[in-house]
């Protein structure tokens, strides 16, 4: 992962979506080890708060092609459906506060967190 300092990027179409509900944090947050994603979208549909979010492949006239997912750690309810559900059994429950770390270690590629130095681009 780099160094370079992760901020929201507030210009996903996520950002629009309701925010999670309740003053605490959930006690666990789910984590998507995306060299394991195939992209097949099954823990999408099992979301009961819509926040797991595509991430296009590498080709932007074929986006599909390699795309994965990421979830996104400022919406999720912890509820675990993902984690039951995704068939190459890739997305892991970790605690709150480690979750920002294995964030770190497994997300290769994301759209809602950005480095400071890309946000300043888009
Ligand atoms: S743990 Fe639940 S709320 Fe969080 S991303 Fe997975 S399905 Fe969504
Ligand atoms: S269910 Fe698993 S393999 Fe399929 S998109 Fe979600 S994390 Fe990736």
């Amino acid at each position: 992962m780099s160094e370079d300092i992760k901020v929201e990027n507030p210009f996903h179409t996520a950002r629009f979506k309701a925010p999670r509900k309740g003053k605490k944090p959930p006690k666990l947050l789910a984590i998507v080890h995306q060299s394991g994603c195939t992209g097949c979208e099954v823990c999408i549909a099992g979301c009961p708060v819509d926040s797991i979010e595509l991430v296009p492949g590498p080709d932007p006239l074929n986006p599909g092609y390699q795309q994965m997912v990421e979830i996104d750690l400022s919406r999720c309810i912890g509820c675990q459906n993902c984690s039951q559900d995704c068939p190459w059994e890739t997305i892991t429950m970790y605690q709150h506060d480690d979750a920002f770390t294995a964030w770190g270690n497994e997300t290769l590629s994301s759209e809602l967190y950005v480095d400071e130095e890309k946000l300043e681009k888009l």
